[in-house]
């Protein structure tokens, strides 16, 4: 039996049609196939996954107690280790599942991939092989039924939705094709994968609880509730609303005829990754972002001060000339101008600019 025999109803042609993993894969402006016919939601019966929507109902109820307590009766010393974990756990997903992981924007060595593993563990989104498995499904197969976060299912599957029930056989087959060689050779990242169950509750919610009761007497509560269970949930958000809201409003500088947005939602929250039209365009690029002021953000700096240390390295970026030549192509012209002399510049804008401080001529 052929190996993609189990994905035969599925076609091949939607692999290459839909996700721009690769720039050659974008189709040039005018020729782009309607992917609609390609991408389905079949109307299959749900399989809810109980266990998951307790879990998620209660975690939600407990961050808004969380949000009270976080007003009324938390210690200074907690708050701040709060939110030093809720960056940690940030840094975790973003610059370790998302960009180290599963993108293999730059590579890291041992100690850094050590501090990263910690990091992503106490965000609790699942091991990093299998976060990487449906994030590199969830690029190759955009909005399709196999990216296991189809936002053609609408906001809430997107979101949330999907953890709440059985992955769609697609996503299954799939996920069994995508090629994995590099994690499974990463010992630490299966060592990861073999003791979740351990790790995950101790770094997710055993630490953050008892340090703050133990070194500086917070209650129990307050331990539980803020910096375990609240940063563990605004964390949670923060990821999902890039596959949700990342997914369907915004801005589509690069390429239009994909959905995800560059959001400013996300981009004033500056841990990285909300410029998503850009990163499904360049998926490989480390900043997540195009140069400029446009990468300052968390998880680039955290790469940046690791690359001077030397723990970084091979970091994968695209140039500005090819950025440009594919807004170009296929942006939907809401790419801002980069300044002064962008021949972009509408010419009404140059004529009522005030420029101060003219340089004399004698
Ligand atoms: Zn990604
Ligand atoms: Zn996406």
């Amino acid at each position: 039996m052929p190996p993609n025999s189990e994905v035969v109803e599925f076609g091949p042609k939607v692999s290459d049609t839909t996700g721009v993993l690769y720039e050659m894969d974008a189709e040039p402006e005018g020729t782009a196939k309607d992917l609609s016919t390609l991408k389905t939601t079949d109307g299959r019966k749900l399989e809810l996954v109980w266990m998951n929507i307790v879990l998620f109902i209660y975690v939600h109820t407990a961050s808004l107690y969380g949000i009270w307590l976080l007003l009324t009766a938390i210690k200074w010393q907690t708050f701040v280790f709060s939110v030093i974990l809720f960056l940690f756990s940030a840094v975790g997903i973003s610059g370790g599942a998302h960009r180290l992981w599963a993108h293999r924007t730059y590579k890291a060595n041992l100690p850094l991939r050590l501090i990263l593993l910690f990091f992503n563990t106490l965000a609790f989104q699942d091991a990093v092989y299998n976060w990487s498995r449906d994030h590199r499904l969830h690029h190759k197969y955009s909005e399709t039924d196999a990216d296991p976060y189809n936002s053609r299912r609408g906001w809430f599957f997107s979101h949330i939705g999907w953890l709440c029930c059985k992955k769609h056989p697609n996503v299954t087959a799939k996920g069994k094709l995508i090629d994995l060689s590099d994690l499974r050779r990463d010992p630490l990242v299966m060592f990861q994968k073999k003791h979740y169950l351990i790790l995950m509750p101790i770094c997710c919610f055993l630490l953050p609880t008892l340090v703050p009761v133990y070194f500086w007497g917070e209650s129990l509560s307050v331990a539980w509730h803020v910096p375990a269970l609240l940063r563990w949930c605004l964390v949670l958000n923060g990821v999902w609303l890039l596959n949700s809201s990342a997914h369907l409003y915004g801005k589509r500088p690069y390429d239009q005829s994909i959905s995800p947005t560059n959001q400013s939602f996300l981009i004033w929250l500056r841990m990285g990754e909300g410029y998503h039209n850009y990163h499904h365009v360049f998926p490989w690029d480390y900043k997540s972002a195009e140069m400029g002021h446009f990468s300052q953000d968390l998880t680039t700096n955290f790469i940046k001060t690791f690359a001077r240390l030397g723990w970084a390295y091979d970091l994968k970026s695209v140039s500005l000339d090819m950025v440009q030549k594919r807004v170009l192509r296929t942006g939907d012209g809401t790419h801002p101008i980069w300044g002064w002399g962008d021949k972009d510049h509408p010419q009404q804008d140059i004529d009522s600019t005030t420029i101060t401080h003219k340089k004399k001529i004698k």
